[in-house]
């Protein structure tokens, strides 16, 4: 069994999602974007040992707390090879005037197909650039963690520095739309949805 918490943290109302393996508690931290002490004290409360720390790309909103998060877990960072160097520049924050702690750097560079493994729950790694080069969904257990990639009734900006209107579309059609109507979505900012509500009324995928 999942265990899965959902905090909205920040300016920006990110989404962060704490996972965790009922049978070992085992746990995972997906976009840690901010108000790190948050985020500690539901993991604490949910009794996780947190091994890793995921990121679905490397805007500032979903990494502003990776620095404490990491620091006081030991979790290992995980992102996509293609995003890594944004966490060592970050264009957006400065676009943005924001400051914030200098990011760890990632100890394990993913790629699409990979699987990460967290106690007895496994999800795979799906590559989904657009909204940012290195961009990734996570996929497991009936759901799928779609980051800025695809929101409820909505798609990601792309007119950030990386974004691609054209790769953005063409991830969520083969990496996203493939999937079971069932399939739960939990995007990066706003409320979940499925993959069949999705598809029927999402009105980016149409027209
Ligand atoms: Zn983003
Ligand atoms: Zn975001």
């Amino acid at each position: 069994m999942m265990i899965l918490k959902n905090l909205v943290v920040g300016p920006f109302g990110s989404n962060c999602y704490i996972i965790g393996s009922e049978s070992n508690k085992e746990g995972m931290v997906i976009d840690p974007g901010d108000e790190a002490e948050v985020i500690l004290r539901n993991v604490k409360d949910l009794g996780l040992e947190i091994r890793s720390i995921v990121l679905t790309h490397g805007h500032i909103d979903h990494i502003g707390a990776l620095k404490e998060v990491k620091e006081v877990t030991g979790a290992e960072v995980a992102i996509h090879t293609d995003e890594a160097k944004s966490l060592q520049r970050q264009p957006l924050s400065t676009l943005l005037g924001l400051s914030y702690p200098t990011p760890p750097p990632p100890d394990r560079l993913l790629q699409d197909g990979d699987s990460m493994d967290i106690g007895d729950l496994h999800f795979g790694v799906l590559h989904t650039p657009g909204h940012s080069p290195g961009g990734i969904c996570l996929l497991g257990q009936g759901v799928v963690f779609s980051g800025d990639t695809l929101f409820n009734y909505g798609i990601g900006r792309t007119d950030l520095p990386g974004g691609n209107y054209n790769q953005l579309m063409n991830s969520i059609h083969t990496k996203l739309m493939t999937l079971p109507d069932e399939t739960t979505v939990y995007p990066g900012h706003g409320p979940d949805t499925t993959i069949g509500t999705e598809r029927r009324g999402n009105p980016f995928l149409h027209g």
